[in-house]
């Protein structure tokens, strides 16, 4: 690691180590942790990503990854919801062109420490990020948006909503764009929908956008629907990477747990803890190989994509994060249900952090591309077969 990575993960750590002490709470409360939303404010890392003249951190998608694997280890759901914050930055800081607007925005997130998330999930599109069924309508210098968005992690916190939308232009080939829109707006209401199996402690709630009016200014480039372009790819790799990030730090959070307590176990029938038993080492050295081969792959696949960005393109070029992050996030759930299998029913209470671990490692593989879209893509890719091709199978 270089010396800027070990000061940012050291902080990641530092962090980590506090977020735990609340993790149980939250997860129990289905309450927000907003305590450490401001720790995150205070020391930077929400910021982690935004170059140092704005007052970031200047930290790239490497440095990203090792902070988040660190800080998913306290407390998964902070690290999940910061992550819907940070990847769609990171995207924009390595795609700016340095326009007035780009700047206000990075001054915005850098010093003023805002907030962005939420708004690309829906309840008819699901994780199909492409065609949006929330519309936006021109209207003189304004576009007039209306739809439903879920999954808006962060809700409590949020000062900037990243509101992706498919533009109403009639008879033309579908466009989709992203809106920045401030919290207050008028027409934007948050519905407190968010009760989870894992991850509880995210506030993911719904957001509700009737004739919310936006500046056309405040609209991104328009994008065609469908193609695999380089802004996708950049947005994919972001968050691909990341995602694989948090749930392989809360199966190492669950590791390092297992391993303690499995040193420490010992029933009255055997002469030492049950680290010594062939079951527990078997299970562990399977728990560390799967980890080390997600580690390996979502950080091997990252270098290569910062080393040489143009050779990751089109499908097969999408087929390289999205492989990582399928791998990363199904070897977390195994590796969480191997240590399970270690720490026996212990693993069950309330009283220990292992079964929030088991909830919360199931999420991963719901964020996209979801298992059935990974494999069809990836599957595709090493055939020559494009995604569009019809019939589709
Ligand atoms: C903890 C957490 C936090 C999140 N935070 C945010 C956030 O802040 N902002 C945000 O926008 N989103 C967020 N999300 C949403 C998330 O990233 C996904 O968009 C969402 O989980 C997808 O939900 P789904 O599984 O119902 O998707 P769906 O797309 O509805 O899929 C349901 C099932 O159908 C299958 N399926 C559906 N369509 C197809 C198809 N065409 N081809 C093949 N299979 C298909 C899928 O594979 C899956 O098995 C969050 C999710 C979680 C779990």
């Amino acid at each position: 690691m270089s010396q800027k990575q070990l000061q940012l993960t050291a902080l990641a750590a530092e962090l980590a180590a506090d977020f735990a002490e609340r993790a149980g709470d939250h997860d129990r409360d289905n309450s927000f942790p907003s305590e450490n939303i401001d720790r995150l404010k205070e020391t930077g890392y929400t910021a982690l990503l935004i170059p140092e003249e704005y007052g970031g951190m200047g930290g790239d998608l490497e440095d990203f990854i090792l902070c988040q694997e660190q800080l998913a280890q306290g407390c998964g759901a902070t690290a999940i919801a910061i992550n819907m914050h940070l990847f769609g930055l990171g995207a924009m800081v390595e795609r700016a062109s340095g326009t007035p607007q780009e700047r206000l925005f990075f001054e915005a997130i850098g010093r003023g420490r805002q907030i962005m998330g939420g708004g690309i999930s829906e309840p008819e599109t699901g994780g199909d990020w492409g065609l949006f069924a929330t519309k936006a309508r021109r209207d003189g210098e304004f576009y007039v948006l209306n739809g439903r968005k879920t999954f808006t992690s962060l809700s409590p916190v949020i000062d900037l909503f990243m509101v992706m939308a498919t533009l109403d232009e009639g008879g033309k080939e579908p466009r989709s764009a992203t809106f920045l829109i401030p919290r207050g707006t008028p027409g934007l209401e948050l519905i407190e929908t968010w009760n989870s199996l894992g991850m509880r402690a995210t506030a993911s709630h719904d957001l509700s956008i009737k004739d919310v009016r936006v500046p056309a200014i405040a609209m991104s480039e328009p994008r065609a629907v469908g193609p695999i372009d380089e802004q996708a790819i950049s947005l994919f790799s972001w968050f691909s990477y990341s995602v694989a990030a948090v749930y392989t730090g809360v199966a190492i959070a669950a590791l390092k747990w297992t391993r303690e307590f499995t040193g420490r176990f010992k029933p009255v029938n055997l002469p030492r803890p049950i680290k010594h038993l062939p079951g527990i080492q078997f299970a562990i050295a399977e728990a560390e190989a799967l980890l080390a081969q997600s580690r390996a792959l979502y950080l091997g696949t990252a270098r290569q994509y910062m080393a040489d960005r143009a050779a990751f393109r089109g499908e097969s070029g999408l087929a390289r994060p999205v492989m990582a992050k399928y791998v990363a996030t199904n070897n977390a759930i195994r590796v969480v249900d191997l240590c399970m299998e270690a720490v026996g029913a212990h693993g069950m209470l309330k009283k220990f952090p292992m079964e929030r671990y088991y909830r919360d490692v199931r999420a991963g593989v719901n964020h996209p591309l979801s298992n059935a879209r990974a494999r069809e893509l990836i599957g595709k890719s090493a055939l020559g077969i494009s995604l569009a091709e019809q019939p589709r199978w």
